[in-house]
């Protein structure tokens, strides 16, 4: 369903991505798992639009998007800080890019709350400000706002990496369920190797702006193809 055809990405001098040939599947979990720096958030962002690479396309279902703008793609992302807007209400927060949509408000109003009913935000939390909510509830409203727009893609990037190691274990299961509820192709990025195991259907491992091998977390893990994925996965960060 995604296709990343030969995709070169340069920021001056310096080459991040040096060709890359992937695809993703409709419905699954992908992730782009690698050591800090080795170019994971800068193929995300080709894809959601917010770099364009230097050569190469990115397909989705055969349409070519490569130089679409971001919000003709379909595509939403949720933010390692998840960018929420503290001092406004949970309900705000989420109706945000209906709003930008001019969005007639009996819609707006139907939308925001089927959608936070179905990540489980309750009634009473919708008129909290988001700076009262815990870590867990305010990952909710994250999705939960990028989900209200109806994208065919969701993009994580590294959305549990400021959380401390239970609340991580704990929002790691409930984004797998909520992923699986929903059934929407996600596009997740993190260091984090076990994060990547546990929640993956397959995994790019990326070394240097390489897909060093693609698979599912079994063919990763027990089948590592080179000695850097090897290495890099019996690692523990
Ligand atoms: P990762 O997500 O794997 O940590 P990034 O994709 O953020 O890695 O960065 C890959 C490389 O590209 C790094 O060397 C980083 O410094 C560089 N880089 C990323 N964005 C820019 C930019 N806008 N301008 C210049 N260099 C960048």
């Amino acid at each position: 369903m995604i296709t990343f055809k030969d995709i070169h990405i340069q920021f001056g001098e310096l080459s991040v991505i040096p060709g890359l040939n992937l695809q993703i599947r409709e419905g699954e979990f992908f992730t782009f798992l690698g050591p800090s720096g080795c170019g994971k958030t800068t193929i995300l962002r080709s894809l959601v639009g917010f770099i364009n690479p230097s050569g190469g396309q990115i397909l989705l279902n055969d349409r070519d998007i490569t130089n679409v703008p971001i919000e003709k793609r379909g595509i939403s992302m949720v933010f390692q800080s998840y960018a929420l807007f503290p001092t406004l209400n949970v309900y705000e927060n989420i109706a945000f890019g209906l709003r930008v949509q001019k969005i007639p408000s009996a819609r707006l109003d139907e939308e925001v709350r089927d959608i936070a009913r179905k990540v489980d935000l309750s009634e009473e939390q919708l008129f909290k400000k988001v700076s009262e909510l815990s870590g867990g509830q305010q990952q909710r409203v994250a999705i939960a706002r990028a989900l209200v727009l109806k994208p065919s893609i969701l993009a994580l990037d590294e959305p549990l990496s400021n959380l401390d190691a239970k609340l991580r274990v704990q929002l790691r299961n409930e984004l797998k369920s909520l992923q699986k509820k929903f059934g929407i192709t996600t596009i997740y990025v993190t260091h984090d190797q076990e994060e990547a195991l546990t929640l993956s259907d397959r995994i790019a491992v990326f070394h240097k702006g390489v897909a060093e091998q693609v698979g599912t977390p079994q063919e990763i893990y027990n089948h590592s193809a080179t000695e850097f994925v090897c290495n890099f996965i019996g690692s523990s960060n």
